[in-house]
């Protein structure tokens, strides 16, 4: 671990402290700590919980939003409030509502839609990312993933196409999303579409082998 780190409160060269619970909720001391989760600052009186990490350099906290560790890292919050790991006093959530938060966070991420997807345009001031045309409103547009660089990282990034413009728009050298599979993928995909839309738009779209 770095000793520099200001996410870890391990005293700076001196031997680790033996008896460190694995487990420190408490609010934040200061604002100079980052979430492990969201890489956010985790601003100062905040509830945080602290992970214990015994690293190579030396034993301390990385430090989470109890909010964000409820949500990514629920075993940790479980063991934490079993273990009744908080500073005398403090004030914390309980444990049902940080599994609420939990549930929310999962329902959420399932019902995220990933592309391949055919939906209804919910206006018509969208152009189509391939022929640049409008696509009228309540027709059917298509979202296909395109590659986008940011910086150093590369992402996946969903652009909506006319269906009449996916056979070519996928065969795009930054377009991601594969031939293969194609029409599984969006019938998979398209949820609270109806079949006869999807068939629809497939039947627009064409053969893409
Ligand atoms: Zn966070
Ligand atoms: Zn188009």
């Amino acid at each position: 671990m770095n000793a520099d780190d200001p996410t870890t409160d391990a005293p700076q060269g001196e031997a680790p402290e033996p008896e460190l619970p694995q487990y420190n909720i408490e609010q934040a001391r200061s604002s100079r700590s980052r979430c492990r989760t969201c890489k956010r600052k985790i601003e100062k009186d905040v509830i945080r919980i602290g992970i214990l990490l015994e690293g190579p350099y030396g034993t301390g906290y990385l430090w989470h939003h109890l909010n964000c560790a409820a949500k990514r890292r629920a075993d940790d919050v479980e063991a934490a409030y079993e273990a009744q790991a908080w500073t005398e006093g403090l004030e914390v959530p309980s444990l049902e509502s940080l599994r609420a938060l939990r549930e929310k966070a999962e329902q959420a991420k399932a019902e995220r839609k990933e592309a391949p997807y055919v939906e209804r345009a919910p206006s018509g001031r969208a152009k189509c990312k391939h022929c640049e045309e409008l696509i009228e409103k309540d027709s059917l547009r298509v979202a296909l993933l395109r590659e986008v660089t940011f910086g150093q990282q590369v992402r996946g990034t969903p652009i909506n196409v006319h269906p009449r413009c996916v056979a070519a728009e996928i065969r795009a050298e930054d377009c991601v999303t594969e031939i293969d599979g194609f029409d599984e993928a969006l019938r998979a995909n398209s949820r609270g579409m109806d079949d006869a839309a999807i068939q629809a738009a497939l039947t627009e779209i064409g053969d893409l082998g």
